[in-house]
C-alpha cells in the first residue's frame, strides 16, 4: 500500500516537473504570454510551481511511459484519460496552464489546468485518485506556509488564480477550495493552523451564496478565540480583478475591515425583511436564534444572545428557554 503511494508521488512529481520544462520550451511561449498577460511574474510562477500541458494527444502518456509508468497507473492518477469505446488512451490535461495541487507538506497530489483563452471548460481539474480527495484540500495552503514564518489568518477565495495573483501582490496567505464549497473538513484543518479565517468569495451571486453556506459551516467551530470575517467585493470583481485594479494596501484595507462573523449573521437575517413590522420581526429573531444555536457553548454565544435580545426587545430569557426546548431546531 505504502508502495503503491510512492509511486504515485513519483508520477506526479514526473508529471508536475515535465509541465514545467514545457512551460520553458518554444512551445510554452503562448503559455507564458498568457501568464505575463495576467501580470504573473517567473518568480510567483516558480513558487508555485505553475507549468504547461503541450497541445499534444499523448505527450505526456510518452513521458511517463519511457520512466516505465503503466498506463493504468497514469489512468489511475488521473494524467490518461481512457476511452472506453475505442480503448484509446490520451492525456488529459492538453494545451492547459498547469497548477499542481500540493499536500500540506509539498508533495503534488493533483493538478488544475486552465486553456488559455475561452473554450469550456475553463478549468480541469484531476479526478478523485487514491491521493486526491476534492472536498478535503485547499489549493495555497502549502505556498502560504512557506511564504510565511508565522500564518495568522488565512483568506479563503475561490480560485487558483485569485491565490496566485494575491500572492503576486504580496498577499501570501489566501488559500481555494477546489471548486467545491468549503466544507467543515476545510475548515476544521485551516482552524488547525491559525485563528482566523476570512471568506472573500466572488462578488457575485454565485459568491453571496458561497458566502451565506460558509457561514452555516463555521457556526459550530467557533470555540472562543477563533475569528471568523466575511469580506464581500463589488459586483462582477473577485480578488484578482480587485487587487489589479486597486494595489495591494487597499485590498489588505478590504481584508482587515471585513464584517465579523456576527456582524454578517445579523444583516444577512435583516435582508428583505422590514423590522418595524412584527412578523418579520419574530422570524428575523428566529433565523439568528436557530443560528446561535449552531454555536458552541462559550462566550460568543452568550453575547450573541444579549445583542439578539437587544435588537428585539425579548427578553435573553425567553430566547433561551425557546434554545432548550427546540434545540438548533428554531426557525
Ligand atoms: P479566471 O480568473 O482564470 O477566469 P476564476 O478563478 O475567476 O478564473 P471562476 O469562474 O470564478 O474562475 O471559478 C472559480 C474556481 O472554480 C476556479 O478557479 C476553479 O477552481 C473552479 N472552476 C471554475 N470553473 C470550473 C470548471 N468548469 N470545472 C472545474 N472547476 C471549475
Ligand atoms: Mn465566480
Ligand atoms: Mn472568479
Ligand atoms: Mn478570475
Amino acid at each position: 500500500r505504502e508502495r503503491k503511494r510512492q509511486e504515485g508521488v513519483n508520477l506526479l512529481e514526473l508529471s508536475a516537473s515535465f509541465f514545467r520544462e514545457r512551460l520553458k520550451m518554444p512551445e510554452g511561449q503562448g503559455a507564458r504570454h498568457y501568464l505575463a498577460e495576467r501580470g504573473l511574474s517567473p518568480e510567483i510562477q516558480a513558487a508555485f510551481g505553475i507549468g504547461y500541458a503541450p497541445d499534444e494527444w499523448e505527450s505526456l502518456k510518452r513521458h511517463l511511459s519511457a520512466r516505465d509508468i503503466p498506463e493504468a497507473v497514469q489512468i489511475e492518477y488521473g494524467l490518461l484519460v481512457h476511452r472506453e469505446e475505442s480503448g484509446r488512451t490520451y492525456d488529459r490535461f492538453r494545451d492547459r496552464v498547469i497548477f499542481p495541487i500540493r499536500d500540506v507538506r509539498g508533495r503534488t497530489i493533483a493538478f488544475g489546468g486552465r486553456v488559455l483563452g475561452d473554450a469550456k471548460p475553463k478549468y480541469l481539474n484531476s479526478p478523485e485518485t487514491p491521493v486526491f480527495h476534492k472536498g478535503r484540500e485547499l489549493y495555497g495552503l502549502f505556498e502560504a506556509r512557506q511564504a510565511n514564518t508565522r500564518l495568522e489568518r488565512l483568506v479563503i477565495v475561490e480560485g487558483y488564480m485569485d491565490v496566485v495573483a494575491l500572492a503576486q501582490f504580496g498577499i501570501r496567505n489566501a488559500v481555494a477550495t477546489l471548486g467545491t464549497s468549503t466544507s467543515e473538513d476545510h475548515l476544521s484543518r485551516l482552524f488547525r493552523m491559525v485563528d482566523e479565517v476570512v471568506f472573500c468569495f466572488d462578488g457575485d451571486r454565485a459568491g453571496r451564496q458561497a458566502a451565506s453556506r460558509a457561514l452555516e459551516v463555521v457556526l459550530p467551530l467557533m470555540i472562543d478565540g477563533r475569528q471568523a470575517r466575511f469580506l464581500f467585493l463589488p459586483e462582477g470583481e473577485d480578488p484578482d480583478t480587485l487587487v489589479r485594479r486597486e494595489g495591494a494596501e487597499a485590498f489588505v484595507d478590504r481584508i482587515t475591515c471585513a464584517s465579523p462573523l456576527s456582524e454578517f449573521l445579523f444583516d444577512q437575517a435583516a435582508r428583505g425583511r422590514d423590522l418595524a413590522r412584527i412578523e418579520d420581526r419574530e422570524r428575523y429573531a428566529s433565523q439568528v436564534l436557530a443560528a446561535i444555536g449552531e454555536l458552541p457553548e462559550g462566550l460568543l454565544k452568550s453575547l450573541m444572545l444579549n445583542e439578539l435580545s437587544r435588537r428585539t426587545g425579548v427578553e435573553r430569557s425567553r430566547f433561551e428557554t425557546l434554545m432548550a426546548r427546540y434545540g438548533s431546531g428554531v426557525g
